[in-house]
């Protein structure tokens, strides 16, 4: 609690601290001593001066420790590493072709580029709080990749493999889904951070929704929630690679829009959603038209969170951001005619910007969360 508010509030004195915490002076004094004996907090050399003695100010130490983030993604990987106050300190990203490759291919480069960016953040001194890997599938609670069906991957003990990987290392190891932590990067960093109800749709090879619902992450019984993008959308639609039809990831995910428009493969996503921006400000109408059924399905998508589950927010994240100019007045459009509440609930599409690092910042911020709920560093 001492740290979470020094985090919002600092510079701040111990009794403001007491103040809005309603724990009283010595109780305070003596849990800060122990946040600046595990190097989580300090003094700063400031005073503020009150009716009587002079008080010290306290911040977050941004110093001793890094938490970093990770993501397989179908076609690179990426690498955040921020500072318990939010600071970055790195952010790398590389194209990795995750389709088809094999989880073992892809656990040996993912623990490459975990090590790096570890002897980066030690190389500078740091400690490092844990390491949390982000993939577009249905983590279990043991880090098994349950299924991941644009990497094509069922039952991988990714957690198990990265960790042994690693040399089983001493600090955390955990893996999350994809969206899951794209929306905690949104929550603690986004441009809409703080909304306590908000959605975030992964724009990848596959659409997975990542909620917070009234400031905590939606996860369900198992982990498994926020599968939108196997909700069937189109009974008449494509076949998706779960076995279904019609389901919005087949329907309105990267491949299909990237397909219809002549681009066959999704090894270039970036290249090829690039191509289709410049396209789109040519006004092409064949481009003007696939975007537009975009918003539709999109907006479709939405509409099922906004009746669900009330979002005030919802983000178009990974390649849907660059495409949200053409996006987002037709899914603004269709979510308010297919909510069921006026003006769709409150609801607003918009574009993430956070860009392809979103999941790797919210294996970060993942792990500062496990901190700020109490698993603090030892000293
Ligand atoms: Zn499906």
């Amino acid at each position: 609690m001492v740290l979470r508010f020094v985090r919002a509030h600092a510079p701040c004195s111990r009794a403001d601290i007491a103040a809005a915490t309603g724990l009283n002076k010595t109780t305070v004094s003596s849990l800060v001593g122990e946040l600046i004996d595990r190097r989580l907090l300090r003094e700063t050399g400031l005073t503020e001066h009150r009716i009587g003695r002079p008080a010290t100010m306290i911040v977050v130490d941004g110093s001793p420790y890094a938490a970093v983030g990770l993501e397989i993604s179908t076609d690179y990987l990426a690498a955040v590493a921020v500072d318990l106050r939010g600071e970055r300190l790195l952010t790398w990203r590389r194209s990795f072709t995750g389709q088809g490759a094999g989880s073992s291919k892809a656990v040996a480069a993912v623990a490459t580029l975990a090590r790096r960016a570890v002897a980066r953040v030690r190389d500078d001194g740091r400690e490092v709080l844990g390491i949390n890997v982000g993939v577009p599938g249905l983590v279990d609670a043991g880090g098994v990749v349950r299924s991941a069906t644009s990497l094509g991957w069922r039952d991988v003990g990714l957690r198990d493999d990265l960790r042994a990987a690693l040399g089983n290392p001493d600090y955390p190891v955990a893996v999350e889904n994809d969206a899951n932590l794209a929306v905690l990067a949104e929550y603690r960093y986004g441009a809409h951070a703080g909304v306590a109800n908000l959605a975030y749709l992964t724009g990848q090879a596959g659409i997975g929704a990542g909620i917070i619902s009234d400031g905590r992450l939606l996860r369900g019984a198992r982990g498994f929630g926020g599968e939108i993008g196997h909700l069937a959308i189109d009974p008449a639609g494509p076949t998706c690679p779960c076995g279904r039809t019609g389901c919005l990831e087949a329907v309105a995910g990267i491949g299909a829009v990237l397909r219809k428009l002549g681009h066959d493969s999704l090894v270039d996503a970036e290249i090829g959603v690039a191509d289709v921006v410049r396209r789109a400000q040519q006004r092409e109408p064949e481009v003007l038209a696939v975007l537009t059924q975009l918003g539709r399905d999109l907006g479709h998508g939405a509409s099922i969170l906004a009746n669900l589950v009330n979002p005030e927010v919802v983000l178009l994240g990974g390649y849907y951001a660059p495409l949200a100019p053409w996006v987002i007045e037709v899914a603004t459009a269709e979510l308010a005619a297919r909510t069921v509440a006026p003006q769709a609930g409150g609801a607003r599409i918009v574009a993430s910007t956070l860009g392809y690092n979103a999941t790797a910042t919210g294996g970060a911020a993942g792990v500062l969360e496990t901190v700020d709920s109490g698993r603090l560093p030892t000293a």
